[in-house]
Protein backbone atom coordinates (compact mmCIF):
# COMPACT_ATOMS: atom_id res chain seq x y z
CA UNK A 1 0.00 0.00 0.00
CA UNK A 2 2.93 2.40 0.68
CA UNK A 3 4.07 1.90 -2.73
CA UNK A 4 0.26 2.36 -4.33
CA UNK A 5 0.00 5.68 -2.47
CA UNK A 6 3.14 6.95 -4.02
CA UNK A 7 2.36 6.05 -7.64
CA UNK A 8 -1.28 7.21 -7.12
CA UNK A 9 -2.84 10.73 -6.45
CA UNK A 10 -4.09 10.88 -2.96
CA UNK A 11 -7.55 12.62 -3.72
CA UNK A 12 -10.21 10.92 -2.00
CA UNK A 13 -12.24 8.38 -4.58
CA UNK A 14 -15.87 8.34 -3.54
CA UNK A 15 -17.61 6.01 -5.51
CA UNK A 16 -20.58 5.17 -2.01
CA UNK A 17 -23.07 7.39 -4.34
CA UNK A 18 -24.24 9.58 -6.87
CA UNK A 19 -25.75 11.68 -4.10
CA UNK A 20 -22.19 13.26 -3.38
CA UNK A 21 -21.87 14.81 -6.47
CA UNK A 22 -21.08 18.64 -6.01
CA UNK A 23 -23.11 21.58 -7.78
CA UNK A 24 -20.68 22.72 -10.87
CA UNK A 25 -19.68 26.49 -11.54
CA UNK A 26 -22.33 27.31 -13.99
CA UNK A 27 -24.87 25.83 -11.34
CA UNK A 28 -23.14 27.94 -8.31
CA UNK A 29 -23.46 31.13 -10.86
CA UNK A 30 -26.94 30.62 -11.70
CA UNK A 31 -28.23 30.12 -7.75
CA UNK A 32 -26.04 33.50 -7.14
CA UNK A 33 -28.15 35.39 -10.35
CA UNK A 34 -31.67 33.63 -9.83
CA UNK A 35 -34.89 35.76 -9.27
CA UNK A 36 -36.39 34.58 -6.48
CA UNK A 37 -39.76 34.98 -4.63
CA UNK A 38 -42.03 32.84 -2.08
CA UNK A 39 -42.91 29.56 -3.74
CA UNK A 40 -45.93 28.89 -1.31
CA UNK A 41 -47.56 31.73 -2.88
CA UNK A 42 -46.14 30.07 -6.36
CA UNK A 43 -44.62 33.44 -6.84
CA UNK A 44 -40.91 32.22 -7.28
CA UNK A 45 -40.33 32.44 -11.04
CA UNK A 46 -37.19 30.24 -11.16
CA UNK A 47 -38.95 27.58 -9.06
CA UNK A 48 -41.89 27.86 -11.73
CA UNK A 49 -39.59 27.55 -14.80
CA UNK A 50 -38.13 24.35 -13.56
CA UNK A 51 -41.48 23.18 -12.86
CA UNK A 52 -42.39 23.87 -16.32
CA UNK A 53 -39.14 22.72 -17.46
CA UNK A 54 -39.10 19.20 -15.98
CA UNK A 55 -43.39 18.59 -16.90
CA UNK A 56 -42.47 19.36 -20.27
CA UNK A 57 -39.40 17.00 -20.41
CA UNK A 58 -41.35 14.20 -19.45
CA UNK A 59 -44.19 14.74 -21.22
CA UNK A 60 -46.72 15.27 -18.50
CA UNK A 61 -48.86 18.50 -17.80
CA UNK A 62 -47.73 19.49 -14.31
CA UNK A 63 -44.71 19.31 -12.04
CA UNK A 64 -43.48 19.79 -8.42
CA UNK A 65 -40.25 21.03 -7.09
CA UNK A 66 -39.90 19.04 -3.81
CA UNK A 67 -37.00 19.05 -0.73
CA UNK A 68 -36.33 15.28 -1.79
CA UNK A 69 -36.89 12.12 -3.55
CA UNK A 70 -38.02 10.41 -0.08
CA UNK A 71 -40.40 13.49 0.45
CA UNK A 72 -41.87 13.21 -3.29
CA UNK A 73 -42.52 9.45 -3.19
CA UNK A 74 -44.26 9.71 0.09
CA UNK A 75 -46.38 12.66 -1.39
CA UNK A 76 -47.49 10.83 -4.46
CA UNK A 77 -48.53 7.62 -2.37
CA UNK A 78 -50.22 10.35 0.47
CA UNK A 79 -51.80 11.89 -2.76
CA UNK A 80 -52.74 8.52 -4.58
CA UNK A 81 -54.21 7.05 -1.39
CA UNK A 82 -56.32 6.66 1.32
CA UNK A 83 -55.19 4.94 4.82
CA UNK A 84 -55.72 1.29 5.02
CA UNK A 85 -55.05 0.86 1.02
CA UNK A 86 -52.78 -1.72 -0.19
CA UNK A 87 -49.90 -0.52 -2.71
CA UNK A 88 -48.00 -3.42 -4.38
CA UNK A 89 -44.48 -2.95 -5.11
CA UNK A 90 -40.93 -4.56 -5.93
CA UNK A 91 -39.93 -6.32 -2.36
CA UNK A 92 -36.13 -4.82 -2.75
CA UNK A 93 -37.37 -1.54 -3.52
CA UNK A 94 -35.78 2.16 -2.10
CA UNK A 95 -40.05 3.09 -0.98
CA UNK A 96 -39.86 -0.43 0.95
CA UNK A 97 -36.44 -0.30 1.97
CA UNK A 98 -34.75 2.85 2.55
CA UNK A 99 -37.86 5.11 3.75
CA UNK A 100 -38.25 4.79 7.17
CA UNK A 101 -41.38 3.00 6.76
CA UNK A 102 -43.60 6.69 5.55
CA UNK A 103 -45.87 4.61 3.65
CA UNK A 104 -47.09 3.29 6.59
CA UNK A 105 -46.23 5.92 9.34
CA UNK A 106 -47.56 8.60 7.38
CA UNK A 107 -49.73 7.68 4.53
CA UNK A 108 -51.01 4.75 6.69
CA UNK A 109 -51.00 2.35 3.64
CA UNK A 110 -49.61 -1.17 3.76
CA UNK A 111 -46.82 -2.85 1.28
CA UNK A 112 -47.98 -5.72 -0.71
CA UNK A 113 -44.17 -7.28 -2.14
CA UNK A 114 -43.60 -8.65 -5.41
CA UNK A 115 -39.91 -10.12 -6.36
CA UNK A 116 -39.04 -9.36 -9.42
CA UNK A 117 -36.01 -10.14 -11.71
CA UNK A 118 -32.72 -7.79 -11.44
CA UNK A 119 -35.61 -5.10 -10.22
CA UNK A 120 -37.86 -6.00 -12.95
CA UNK A 121 -41.70 -7.12 -11.87
CA UNK A 122 -43.27 -9.83 -13.94
CA UNK A 123 -46.29 -8.46 -14.77
CA UNK A 124 -48.26 -11.70 -14.51
CA UNK A 125 -46.94 -12.04 -11.01
CA UNK A 126 -48.32 -8.47 -10.85
CA UNK A 127 -51.93 -9.50 -11.78
CA UNK A 128 -51.60 -12.46 -9.75
CA UNK A 129 -51.36 -10.15 -6.56
CA UNK A 130 -54.38 -8.00 -7.71
CA UNK A 131 -57.55 -9.57 -5.06
CA UNK A 132 -61.09 -9.59 -6.30
CA UNK A 133 -63.47 -7.50 -4.10
CA UNK A 134 -63.96 -9.03 -0.45
CA UNK A 135 -65.03 -7.85 2.54
CA UNK A 136 -62.02 -8.88 4.22
CA UNK A 137 -59.24 -7.09 2.18
CA UNK A 138 -57.48 -4.05 1.89
CA UNK A 139 -58.51 -2.04 -1.44
CA UNK A 140 -55.61 -2.13 -3.75
CA UNK A 141 -54.80 1.71 -5.01
CA UNK A 142 -51.74 2.04 -6.22
CA UNK A 143 -48.42 0.03 -7.89
CA UNK A 144 -44.64 1.60 -7.39
CA UNK A 145 -42.09 0.38 -10.13
CA UNK A 146 -38.27 1.92 -9.35
CA UNK A 147 -36.64 2.90 -12.34
CA UNK A 148 -33.86 2.31 -12.42
CA UNK A 149 -33.85 -0.15 -9.65
CA UNK A 150 -30.93 0.96 -7.22
CA UNK A 151 -30.80 -2.13 -4.88
CA UNK A 152 -30.72 -4.74 -8.22
CA UNK A 153 -27.73 -2.68 -9.33
CA UNK A 154 -29.14 0.25 -11.15
CA UNK A 155 -31.17 -1.73 -13.71
CA UNK A 156 -33.26 -0.71 -15.79
CA UNK A 157 -37.13 -1.77 -16.92
CA UNK A 158 -37.53 -1.44 -20.25
CA UNK A 159 -40.34 0.38 -21.53
CA UNK A 160 -42.94 -2.75 -22.59
CA UNK A 161 -42.71 -3.86 -19.47
CA UNK A 162 -43.57 -0.44 -17.80
CA UNK A 163 -46.63 -0.03 -19.94
CA UNK A 164 -48.08 -3.55 -20.01
CA UNK A 165 -48.16 -2.80 -16.11
CA UNK A 166 -49.24 0.02 -16.52
CA UNK A 167 -52.08 -1.59 -19.10
CA UNK A 168 -52.79 -4.61 -16.15
CA UNK A 169 -53.33 -1.76 -13.20
CA UNK A 170 -55.50 0.80 -15.66
CA UNK A 171 -57.97 -2.00 -16.01
CA UNK A 172 -58.54 -2.09 -12.48
CA UNK A 173 -58.66 1.75 -11.79
CA UNK A 174 -54.89 1.08 -9.53
CA UNK A 175 -52.59 3.58 -10.66
CA UNK A 176 -48.94 3.48 -10.95
CA UNK A 177 -46.25 5.58 -9.43
CA UNK A 178 -42.56 5.48 -11.03
CA UNK A 179 -39.76 5.53 -8.47
CA UNK A 180 -37.53 7.59 -11.22
CA UNK A 181 -35.04 8.87 -8.28
CA UNK A 182 -32.70 7.77 -11.76
CA UNK A 183 -34.84 7.81 -14.35
CA UNK A 184 -32.51 9.70 -17.23
CA UNK A 185 -29.89 7.52 -16.11
CA UNK A 186 -32.43 4.41 -17.53
CA UNK A 187 -33.59 6.67 -20.55
CA UNK A 188 -29.40 7.16 -21.66
CA UNK A 189 -28.94 3.75 -20.82
CA UNK A 190 -31.60 2.83 -23.87
CA UNK A 191 -30.95 5.72 -25.87
CA UNK A 192 -34.54 6.81 -25.74
CA UNK A 193 -36.32 9.46 -24.03
CA UNK A 194 -37.54 10.13 -20.98
CA UNK A 195 -41.15 10.71 -21.73
CA UNK A 196 -41.11 7.36 -23.60
CA UNK A 197 -40.32 5.60 -20.15
CA UNK A 198 -43.19 7.07 -18.42
CA UNK A 199 -46.02 7.58 -21.06
CA UNK A 200 -48.43 5.38 -18.77
CA UNK A 201 -47.44 5.99 -15.33
CA UNK A 202 -49.77 8.64 -13.06
CA UNK A 203 -46.93 10.06 -11.43
CA UNK A 204 -43.10 9.92 -11.26
CA UNK A 205 -40.76 11.45 -8.97
CA UNK A 206 -36.97 12.01 -9.96
CA UNK A 207 -33.65 13.47 -8.32
CA UNK A 208 -32.14 16.75 -9.63
CA UNK A 209 -29.43 16.07 -6.37
CA UNK A 210 -27.85 12.86 -7.72
CA UNK A 211 -26.00 11.94 -10.72
CA UNK A 212 -27.33 15.35 -12.51
CA UNK A 213 -25.43 16.95 -9.72
CA UNK A 214 -27.80 19.84 -8.48
CA UNK A 215 -27.51 20.32 -4.33
CA UNK A 216 -30.42 19.78 -3.51
CA UNK A 217 -33.83 18.76 -4.68
CA UNK A 218 -36.03 16.72 -7.11
CA UNK A 219 -39.55 16.94 -8.59
CA UNK A 220 -42.42 15.40 -8.81
CA UNK A 221 -44.64 14.69 -12.09
CA UNK A 222 -48.18 14.56 -12.93
CA UNK A 223 -51.31 15.51 -14.23
CA UNK A 224 -52.63 19.32 -13.22
CA UNK A 225 -55.06 17.75 -10.83
CA UNK A 226 -52.85 15.31 -8.79
CA UNK A 227 -49.99 17.95 -8.85
CA UNK A 228 -52.54 20.61 -7.20
CA UNK A 229 -53.10 18.22 -4.54
CA UNK A 230 -49.52 16.87 -4.21
CA UNK A 231 -48.89 20.48 -3.59
CA UNK A 232 -50.95 20.83 -0.64
CA UNK A 233 -49.68 17.58 1.27
CA UNK A 234 -46.10 19.02 0.65
CA UNK A 235 -47.07 21.99 2.76
CA UNK A 236 -48.56 19.03 4.92
CA UNK A 237 -45.32 17.80 5.41
CA UNK A 238 -43.78 20.76 6.06
CA UNK A 239 -42.54 20.69 2.32
CA UNK A 240 -43.11 24.23 1.54
CA UNK A 241 -40.32 25.76 0.35
CA UNK A 242 -39.96 30.04 0.19
CA UNK A 243 -37.33 31.45 -2.31
CA UNK A 244 -36.42 27.73 -3.51
CA UNK A 245 -35.70 29.42 -6.90
CA UNK A 246 -32.10 29.77 -5.35
CA UNK A 247 -32.29 25.88 -5.53
CA UNK A 248 -34.11 25.40 -8.64
CA UNK A 249 -31.74 27.56 -10.57
CA UNK A 250 -29.08 24.51 -9.96
CA UNK A 251 -31.82 22.20 -10.89
CA UNK A 252 -32.32 24.04 -14.50
CA UNK A 253 -28.67 23.62 -15.28
CA UNK A 254 -29.26 20.23 -13.96
CA UNK A 255 -31.83 19.39 -16.46
CA UNK A 256 -30.16 21.23 -19.39
CA UNK A 257 -26.95 20.31 -18.87
CA UNK A 258 -26.10 17.06 -16.91
CA UNK A 259 -28.21 14.51 -18.50
CA UNK A 260 -26.03 13.29 -21.70
CA UNK A 261 -22.54 13.61 -19.80
CA UNK A 262 -24.64 10.63 -18.07
CA UNK A 263 -23.24 8.28 -20.74
CA UNK A 264 -19.73 8.40 -19.10
CA UNK A 265 -21.33 7.43 -16.08
CA UNK A 266 -22.08 4.19 -17.73
CA UNK A 267 -19.04 3.55 -19.55
CA UNK A 268 -16.93 4.07 -16.36
CA UNK A 269 -19.33 1.63 -14.30
CA UNK A 270 -19.09 -1.09 -16.80
CA UNK A 271 -15.02 -0.14 -17.22
CA UNK A 272 -15.35 -0.87 -13.45
CA UNK A 273 -17.65 -3.77 -13.83
CA UNK A 274 -15.78 -5.87 -16.02
CA UNK A 275 -12.08 -4.76 -14.07
CA UNK A 276 -13.18 -6.07 -10.99
CA UNK A 277 -14.68 -9.18 -12.26
CA UNK A 278 -11.93 -10.44 -14.06
CA UNK A 279 -10.34 -9.82 -10.23
CA UNK A 280 -9.98 -13.63 -8.49
CA UNK A 281 -12.96 -14.37 -6.56
CA UNK A 282 -14.95 -11.42 -6.85
CA UNK A 283 -18.33 -11.77 -8.43
CA UNK A 284 -19.85 -9.42 -10.11
CA UNK A 285 -23.26 -9.96 -11.98
CA UNK A 286 -21.85 -7.85 -15.05
CA UNK A 287 -25.84 -7.90 -16.25
CA UNK A 288 -26.58 -5.89 -14.06
CA UNK A 289 -24.48 -2.83 -14.82
CA UNK A 290 -26.48 -1.15 -17.08
CA UNK A 291 -26.26 2.60 -15.52
CA UNK A 292 -23.87 3.55 -13.10
CA UNK A 293 -23.54 1.04 -10.68
CA UNK A 294 -21.45 -2.11 -9.70
CA UNK A 295 -22.04 -4.56 -7.19
CA UNK A 296 -19.88 -7.18 -6.75
CA UNK A 297 -19.60 -9.84 -4.14
CA UNK A 298 -16.58 -10.76 -1.50
CA UNK A 299 -17.58 -13.99 -0.31
CA UNK A 300 -15.26 -15.68 -2.18
CA UNK A 301 -12.68 -13.86 -1.33
CA UNK A 302 -13.46 -14.87 2.41
CA UNK A 303 -14.22 -11.23 3.50
CA UNK A 304 -17.34 -9.64 4.50
CA UNK A 305 -18.61 -6.22 3.88
CA UNK A 306 -17.16 -4.65 7.50
CA UNK A 307 -13.41 -6.06 6.85
CA UNK A 308 -13.57 -5.01 3.62
CA UNK A 309 -14.76 -1.38 3.24
CA UNK A 310 -12.36 0.17 6.06
CA UNK A 311 -9.23 -1.42 3.99
CA UNK A 312 -10.73 0.00 0.76
CA UNK A 313 -10.70 3.87 2.63
CA UNK A 314 -7.15 3.69 3.38
CA UNK A 315 -6.42 3.87 -0.11
CA UNK A 316 -8.57 6.99 0.01
CA UNK A 317 -11.78 5.24 -1.80
CA UNK A 318 -15.13 4.82 -0.50
CA UNK A 319 -17.98 2.73 -1.51
CA UNK A 320 -21.16 2.13 -0.04
CA UNK A 321 -22.34 -1.21 2.46
CA UNK A 322 -24.24 -3.81 1.26
CA UNK A 323 -24.00 -6.61 4.12
CA UNK A 324 -23.05 -9.05 4.49
CA UNK A 325 -20.40 -10.07 1.73
CA UNK A 326 -21.40 -6.84 -0.79
CA UNK A 327 -20.36 -3.32 -1.73
CA UNK A 328 -21.70 -0.71 -4.13
CA UNK A 329 -19.40 1.73 -6.29
CA UNK A 330 -21.89 4.41 -7.84
CA UNK A 331 -20.05 6.37 -10.55
CA UNK A 332 -20.76 9.80 -11.12
CA UNK A 333 -19.68 13.32 -12.15
CA UNK A 334 -17.04 13.70 -9.82
CA UNK A 335 -15.47 10.15 -11.08
CA UNK A 336 -13.05 9.77 -13.80
CA UNK A 337 -11.61 7.12 -16.33
CA UNK A 338 -8.32 7.12 -14.43
CA UNK A 339 -10.28 7.20 -10.84
CA UNK A 340 -11.62 3.65 -12.37
CA UNK A 341 -8.55 2.00 -12.89
CA UNK A 342 -6.95 3.04 -9.54
CA UNK A 343 -9.91 1.85 -7.62
CA UNK A 344 -9.75 -1.74 -9.57
CA UNK A 345 -5.98 -1.42 -8.72
CA UNK A 346 -6.55 -0.71 -5.35
CA UNK A 347 -9.35 -3.45 -4.83
CA UNK A 348 -6.77 -5.59 -6.21
CA UNK A 349 -4.08 -5.15 -3.76
CA UNK A 350 -6.42 -5.69 -1.20
CA UNK A 351 -8.21 -9.15 -2.34
CA UNK A 352 -4.90 -10.40 -2.95
CA UNK A 353 -3.59 -10.33 0.81
C1 LIG B 1 -32.15 8.15 -3.70
C2 LIG B 1 -33.41 7.46 -4.00
C3 LIG B 1 -34.62 7.93 -3.50
C4 LIG B 1 -34.73 9.02 -2.46
O1 LIG B 1 -34.17 10.21 -2.77
P1 LIG B 1 -33.63 11.20 -1.60
O2 LIG B 1 -33.51 12.50 -2.31
O3 LIG B 1 -32.31 10.63 -1.17
O4 LIG B 1 -34.63 11.22 -0.52
C5 LIG B 1 -35.76 7.29 -3.89
N1 LIG B 1 -35.72 6.25 -4.74
C6 LIG B 1 -34.58 5.77 -5.25
C7 LIG B 1 -34.61 4.64 -6.20
C8 LIG B 1 -33.38 6.34 -4.88
O5 LIG B 1 -32.24 5.85 -5.37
Amino acid sequence: MENFNKSFNLKKIDLRSDTVTLPTDEMREAMKNAEVGDDVYKEDPTVNRLEELAAKKLGKEAALFISSGTMGNLIAVLTHCQKGDEIILEADSHMYYYEVGGMSAVAGVIPRLIVGNKGVPNPQDIKKAFREENIHYPKTTLICLENTHNRAGGTVIPPKVTEEICQLAHQRNILVHLDGARIFNAAIALNIEPSDLVKSVDSVMFCLSKGLSAPVGSILIGSKEFIQKARKNRKMLGGGMRQAGILAAAGIIALEKMVERLKEDHQNARLLGIGLNALDGLKVDLETVQTNMVNFDLQEVGMDTAQFLPKLAKYNILGSPRPPAKVRLVTHYGISEENIFTTIEAIKEIVRN
